[in-house]
This record gives C-alpha cells, sequence and structure tokens, in this order.
C-alpha cells in the first residue's frame, strides 16, 4: 500500500515534470570538436537519463558476472549441506525405529555431507551401538572426549558401556569426570551418587546425595532413607577404625533420619549399651519396633536389658510388644517369652489365630513341647517345613533373598534396596535365593535370635 501511494506520488512528480518541459523547451546549444548539436532542454535530460539508466544496468551485469563463481560455489555448498541434513535426520529417524542398517548407511552419508562432527559423531556411535558394534561405538565416543564441546556426550555414552558391562571402575572414574564438566546434571548426580555408593565410599556417596538434594533432583523420603543408611554404614566403619565418638555421632544420625531403619537401631542401641546407657539402649530399640518390628530388634533389646530370669524377660517382652501391640511380630515375641518362662497358657492366646508361618509352628512346636505333647509338637514341626516362610529381607530390584540385611544388594549391586517382607507376597519369589555382599561386619549384625525364629 505505502509502495503504491510512493509509486503514485513519483508518477505524479513525473508528469509534472514532463508538463514543465513541455511548457518551457528552452534550447541547449552544444558545440564539440566541430560538431554542433541543438536541441530542447527536455531531450537533453531525457538523453542524461538514458545514459545513466544505460551505465547502472552494465555496472549490475558487471558486479553479478564477477560474482557467479563464487554463488555457484555456496549454491553447491548449500545444497550439500542440507542433503547432510537430510541424512542426520534420517540417521536420528532410523535410531528411533531401531534400523541399525538405514542408521549406519545415513550417519556416513551425513558424516561425508556435512563438517558437523559434534552431530554426525553422535549419530554414528548411536547406529554403531545399534548395530551391536560397541567398540566402534566405544571409539566414536572416545573421539569425542577430545573435542571440548563433545567431551560430555563423549563421557556419557562411554558411561553406559561401563554400566553394561558392569565395569564399575570404569563408570566410577566417568562418572566423575562427568560431574566435573556438568555438576548440576540430574542424571550425572544420581549416577555419581549410585556409583560412588556400589564403590562402597559412603562419605563420597553422602556428599553426591547433598547435592541430589540441595537441587531437589531427588524425593526427600528417598534420600532420606539413603542418608540413614550412609550415617549408619560410616559409623561401622568409624567403629572399625576405633574412633567410638564418631561412630557414636553416626549412629545416632542413622536412627534420627530413619527410626523405622532396623540395622541403624540395633547399631545405635548397641552402642548405648556397650556405654553402659541402657535404658537409652532400650527407648532405641522400642521406638524402631512401633514402625518396624523385627527379630533382630528382639535381640537387641534382651542384650540391652540383660536380664536371665524368664519372668523378667517375659515383662520387658510386654514392654517392647505394647509398642506395636497391632503386629504378628509383637504376637510372637510375647508367645516366645512366654513359653521361655513356661507360661503356656499365655502363648497359647498369642499363637492360637496368626496365621500359619514357619515361626508360628516352630512355637507352636515348642509350646506343645512345653506341655508335653510331644505327637502335636511333631506334627508343628512337620508343619514347620512347608508352611508359609517368614518375612526376610527382599531387594525390591532384583528379589534378592538375605537374613542379613546389607547396604548393597549381593546379586544386582543395588544401593538400600532390601525391604522387609514375606517372600510369598512378592509375586515370582518361590524358594530363598541367599546371596549378600556382607557390608556390616559380623560384630555389627545382631542375628535374629529372638524367640521367634
Ligand atoms: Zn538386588
Amino acid at each position: 500500500m505505502i509502495r503504491a501511494i510512493g509509486f503514485l506520488i513519483v508518477l505524479a512528480g513525473l508528469s509534472a515534470l514532463s508538463v514543465w518541459f513541455a511548457d518551457n523547451p528552452g534550447q541547449v546549444s552544444l558545440v564539440w570538436q566541430g560538431y554542433v548539436i541543438e536541441t530542447s532542454a527536455a531531450v537533453l535530460v531525457m538523453g542524461i537519463v538514458m545514459i545513466a539508466i544505460a551505465a547502472a544496468v552494465l555496472y549490475r551485469l558487471w558486479v553479478a558476472l564477477k560474482q557467479a563463481p563464487g554463488k555457484i560455489a555456496r549454491n553447491r555448498r548449500d545444497a550439500k549441506t542440507r542433503r547432510g541434513y537430510q541424512a542426520l535426520t534420517r540417521g536420528i529417524v532410523a535410531v528411533a525405529a531401531g534400523d541399525a542398517v538405514e542408521a549406519k548407511a545415513q550417519a556416513g552419508r551425513a558424516d561425508g555431507l556435512l563438517r558437523e562432527p559434534p552431530l554426525t559423531m553422535l549419530l554414528s556411535a548411536q547406529a554403531a551401538q545399534l548395530d551391536g558394534d560397541e567398540a566402534a561405538a566405544e571409539t566414536f565416543f572416545t573421539e569425542m572426549l577430545d573435542r571440548p564441546d563433545m567431551e560430555f556426550l563423549g563421557l556419557r555414552g562411554l558411561l553406559g558401556q561401563a554400566v553394561k558391562r558392569n565395569d564399575q571402575t570404569a563408570a566410577l572414574k566417568l562418572v566423575r569426570r562427568a560431574s566435573r564438566l556438568q555438576p548440576k546434571s540430574d542424571w550425572v548426580t544420581r549416577t555419581l551418587f549410585d556409583q560412588e555408593a556400589r564403590a562402597g565410599n559412603w562419605a563420597k556417596a553422602d556428599a553426591a546425595l547433598n547435592s541430589a538434594l540441595a537441587n531437589k533432583m531427588l524425593p526427600e523420603a528417598e534420600a532420606v532413607g539413603h542418608k540413614a543408611v550412609l550415617a549408619l554404614l560410616q559409623s561401622v566403619d568409624a567403629e572399625k577404625d576405633g574412633n567410638p565418638v564418631e561412630a557414636m555421632k553416626l549412629a545416632k544420625l542413622a536412627h534420627g533420619e530413619d527410626t523405622s531403619l532396623v540395622p541403624a537401631a540395633c547399631q545405635y542401641s548397641r552402642l548405648l549399651t556397650g556405654m553402659g546407657k541402657r535404658s537409652k539402649a532400650s527407648g532405641v530399640i522400642e521406638t524402631t519396633w512401633a514402625r518396624q518390628p523385627h527379630p533382630d530388634l528382639a535381640a537387641a533389646y534382651w542384650h540391652t536389658k540383660d536380664e536371665e530370669d524368664a519372668l523378667a524377660r517375659m515383662k520387658h517382652a510386654e514392654t517392647l510388644a505394647a509398642k506395636n501391640s497391632g503386629d504378628d511380630a509383637s504376637r510372637l515375641l510375647l508367645a516366645g517369652a512366654a513359653i521361655e518362662a513356661g507360661l503356656w497358657g499365655v502363648a497359647r492366646e498369642n499363637l492360637d489365630d496368626l496365621p500359619v508361618t514357619q515361626a508360628q509352628c516352630r512355637l507352636m512346636a515348642a509350646l506343645c513341647e512345653g506341655e508335653k505333647d510331644d505327637k502335636a509338637a511333631h506334627e508343628w514341626l512337620v508343619r514347620a517345613a512347608i508352611a508359609e516362610p517368614d518375612a526376610t529381607w527382599v531387594c525390591s530390584d532384583c528379589g534378592n533373598l538375605t537374613d542379613a540385611w546389607s547396604a548393597l544388594c549381593g546379586k544386582c549391586g543395588n544401593f538400600n534396596s532390601f525391604d522387609w517382607q514375606r517372600p510369598s507376597s512378592i509375586p515370582g519369589i518361590a524358594a530363598p535365593q541367599h546371596e549378600t555382599v556382607p557390608l556390616l561386619g559380623a560384630d555389627t549384625v545382631i542375628d535374629g535370635d529372638g524367640p521367634e525364629q
């Protein structure tokens, strides 16, 4: 619209100029080299304008001819780049579709057409991985390490490979380097925590966990559970290193972070008992029994009481069971203590309507034996062999079962993955398999030899 108005204004101006020249033709006389040219002023102006236009056209033509070779080369380069990006896009789509042959072909094409190693090397590595050629992928990822703009990508690729082949030493080295490059990366911090924990570097794992927490990369509840376990493990190490003050401080921290963590309560209670603080030690066990009753807690509780008299132990059992009276474990605890004290009626009262499990059957057998009914005792022992298994530590990631809690699963290596539960409640788990790495020494795991086991 604005251009149309401008054109009309120019047209009007030219018309006015033409009219003015028509009204004032004037006379121009030019003498040059013996020639005389006589004409009107309008014709002279017209002539000058025509010469200017012709000069402008010739100049443009000259410039165009001069620039032609460069332009042709640029156009060819642009077309090559376009084809390169097309190949790159097709390669990425092929990787996403899982088409290894196409991905590899397009990666090679893109590599030849583009001068963009950050893009084509990654595609080439992914295509090689898709093709199952881990060695070629590793070569590409390693080459990336030499380029500052691609170092992180290379590290990520190599780390993925190291984790896949379960090479913990390489994985830890790579993730530490990646963490120096991208300390705020969610993925890097989580992997760093995981690898430090798998390597048993509790303090470094704790530092990574704190970083993840500060950057809100982990749910608070999950982080608190991990922190409690890490504090417990550091307490055990401090105790082994002959530093009881630090061991006590860390055990208290572990119990404070997660009062349902059975091994932390056992460690803290044991250290307190060792210092003669028996009442406080009992309190620790009672707190945890209220949240997570466990045979190890009962054993630790007897340790805090140091009581030989069976009737006195029954009283203590009642105190502990009252902290979680609705749980079957409390009833088993009472039944076991009652059998020891010869209180058959109390024992039967607690056992009668409990689910038939191995522990319940064994206690029923002990009760019948106490009542001098050997036949019934034998029957209960037979039933115990085929009854529902009792709760045990179950790895929530791989289903590995173990009697003694461990920070790392001996089967999948995952950190803090054990839950206390009945194996029969987990689909696909039929027979117990015991594979664990005892990270807590035998002196620090209090065996579940309480009355209910
Ligand atoms: Zn596992």
